[in-house]
This record gives structure tokens, C-alpha cells and sequence, in this order.
């Protein structure tokens, strides 16, 4: 039997594992992907987490990671189908194992959110600028989005591809202003604004898209297609076991607690008006802390 048990290798979850180990919690972590450090592996560079200026996203999860490790977290390695309070949570892998918990931290983030329009599958479209930008050296990309992600991707691939177009459906971009700033300083990128996305061309690989923009339907041929039009939480199983709102967010506030006994959540799967890797770390600390709250006070 687990004290408590993370849902999640991102930074919430690792900050979760670092501050309950530092509670002495008999803690494990269940990662999806093998010595995973959640989305923030795959950002070019972060300029907004205190102390480390301009670190690379790849460094910084290792960093987080070395330190839950340091503390003597326990990771296993399984995708969770179904979680049970019975007594104690119960917690089911795909490989039919089940591990028992006294307490549950989840924070299993986000996935990509699809464009939903004809030509929007897998094999011809990028979600990741970091992954995939090399192929574009010389060649033309369009970017679909504009929040954080789908500037900072046109930002990246600006300074390898020849050129960017940044496509996004309204008139206003949401993401900050010194991304804003940079896109503007960026001379090989070309925004198409107020542009909504019909269709995606191209055979198995992305050869272009079809818009409207101001009522008329037009085409731009590019060479690859990134998006980066936010993303849907990871809370399938949580269905039916806590509150969750319209948009599949769990219900919790700055303390983790949501509406079941013993379940806590963490980073981009709960509710909260900023979702940033400092928010996420400070939201692991949160929960592990009202965690050990919540396994003295069941003692006592
Ligand atoms: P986001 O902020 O939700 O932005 C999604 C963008 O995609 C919006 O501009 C939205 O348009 C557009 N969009 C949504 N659905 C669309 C559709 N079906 N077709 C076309 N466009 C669509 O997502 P994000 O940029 O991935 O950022 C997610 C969170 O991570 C944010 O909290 C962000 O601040 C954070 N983040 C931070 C950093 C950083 O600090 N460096 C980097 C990346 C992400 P509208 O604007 O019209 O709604």
C-alpha cells in the first residue's frame, strides 16, 4: 500500500513526488512513457521560470525528474484504465495490474486538441515544432493557432525553415506580448489572419491548406503543416469518479482537493486560470502537501 500515488511524470507531477518524499510519503509515480517528463520536453526554450533563464524545456524536466529520483520516488511505467476508491484507491494498469493507494495525485496533463476539419489526421500533420522542425531547412511551414504554442512553434521553425505562415482564425493573437514582439521582428514570418481553416491537402504527407478569410475561399500550398491549437485535459478515467467541468478540467482548487476523498489534482488537468510549468509545479506541491494533510488526519 502506496501513501500516495502520482498520475503523471510532467512537472506537477514531479513536484508532487519531490514534496511528498520530502513528507517521507511511501510514493510512486505512473508514467505513461519511460523516464517521461511530460509536455514540457518538447518546448524549444523557457524564459519564464524563475532562476533558470532560457533553459531548454528538455533540461528542465530532466532536472525535475534527477530530483524526484534523488528523493527516492518510485516510477512504474503503465497507462492507468480505472481508478477505485474501495477503503483505499485502487488503481488499474493496462497490463491488468492493480496498485493500492492511500491517496491519488493526478497529473496526466493534456493532449493535443485536433484541427476537426477534413485531411486532419496524424501522418500529415506536426503537434511538434521541436520534433519535426529539422525537415523544413529551406522549405515552407504553416503554423494553425495563436496561443503560446503556435507562436513560440513559428518563432522555432522561423529560424530554420524559409519561410513560416502563422495562421490563426481571428484577428488578435492570444498569446503574450514578447512572443507577439518576436513573431513581429521575425521577417520570413507571414501571418494570415482571420483565416478558419477548411481543409487540409496533401496525400499521406500535408501538401497545403484550404481557408476562408473575409468570405472567400482560398488555398496556400506549404510544405508542412504544424498544430498548435491548444489542448483537451487527460481525464477520461477520472469520468464518473470526480467532478469534472464542461471542458473535462477537474474540478480542484489551489489545494488539489477535488469532490472524492483522497483524490488530489495537479498542473494543466485542473481547473486554473494559468497554465505555465511554474503554476504546475507550485499546483504538485499543493496536492502532495494536502495529500499528507489528508493521510494524518485519517490516522488520527
Ligand atoms: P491555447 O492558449 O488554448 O491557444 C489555442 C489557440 O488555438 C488559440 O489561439 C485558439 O484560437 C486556437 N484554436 C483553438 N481551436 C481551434 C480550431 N479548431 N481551429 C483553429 N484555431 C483554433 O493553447 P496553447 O497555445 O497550446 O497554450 C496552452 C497553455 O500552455 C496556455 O496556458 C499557455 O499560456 C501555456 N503555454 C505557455 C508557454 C510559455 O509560457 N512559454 C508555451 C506554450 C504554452 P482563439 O484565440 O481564437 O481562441
Amino acid at each position: 500500500m502506496y501513501d500516495t500515488i502520482i498520475i503523471g511524470s510532467g512537472p506537477a507531477g514531479l513536484s508532487a513526488a519531490i514534496y511528498a518524499r520530502r513528507a517521507l510519503l511511501n510514493t510512486a509515480v505512473v508514467e505513461k512513457e519511460p523516464f517521461g517528463t511530460g509536455a514540457i520536453a518538447v518546448t524549444e526554450r523557457v524564459d519564464n521560470y524563475p532562476g533558470l533563464f532560457g533553459i531548454s524545456g528538455y533540461e528542465l524536466g530532466e532536472k525535475f525528474r534527477e530530483q524526484a529520483e534523488a528523493l527516492g520516488t518510485e516510477f512504474i511505467e503503465g497507462e492507468v484504465t480505472s481508478l477505485e476508491k474501495n477503503g483505499a484507491w485502487n488503481i488499474t494498469l493496462s497490463d491488468g495490474s492493480t496498485l493500492q493507494s492511500k491517496t491519488v495525485i493526478y497529473a496526466a496533463g493534456t493532449k493535443n486538441r485536433k484541427l476537426g476539419v477534413p485531411g486532419d489526421d496524424k501522418q500529415k500533420i506536426s503537434y511538434c515544432a521541436v520534433c519535426d522542425g529539422v525537415f523544413y531547412k529551406g522549405k515552407t511551414a504553416a503554423v494553425i493557432g495563436g496561443g503560446d504554442t503556435a507562436l513560440g512553434d513559428a518563432i522555432y521553425l522561423s529560424k530554420i525553415a524559409e519561410t513560416v505562415y502563422l495562421v490563426h482564425r481571428r484577428g488578435e493573437f492570444r498569446a503574450n506580448k514578447s512572443l507577439q514582439k518576436k513573431v513581429s521582428e521575425a521577417a520570413n514570418i507571414k501571418l494570415v489572419l482571420n483565416a478558419v481553416l477548411n481543409e487540409v491537402t496533401g496525400g499521406d504527407k500535408a501538401d497545403g491548406f484550404v481557408y476562408t478569410q473575409n468570405g472567400e475561399r482560398k488555398t496556400l500550398s506549404v510544405d508542412g503543416i504544424f498544430c498548435a491549437v491548444g489542448s483537451v485535459p487527460n481525464t477520461a478515467v477520472l469520468k464518473g469518479v470526480c467532478e469534472l467541468d464542461a471542458g473535462g478540467y477537474v474540478v480542484a482548487g489551489e489545494d488539489g482537493k477535488t469532490s472524492a476523498e483522497g483524490l488530489f489534482a495537479a498542473g494543466d488537468v485542473r481547473t486554473t486560470p494559468l497554465r505555465q510549468v511554474v503554476t504546475a509545479a507550485a499546483d504538485g506541491a499543493n496536492a502532495a502537501t494536502s495529500a499528507e494533510r489528508y493521510i494524518t488526519e485519517q490516522s488520527e
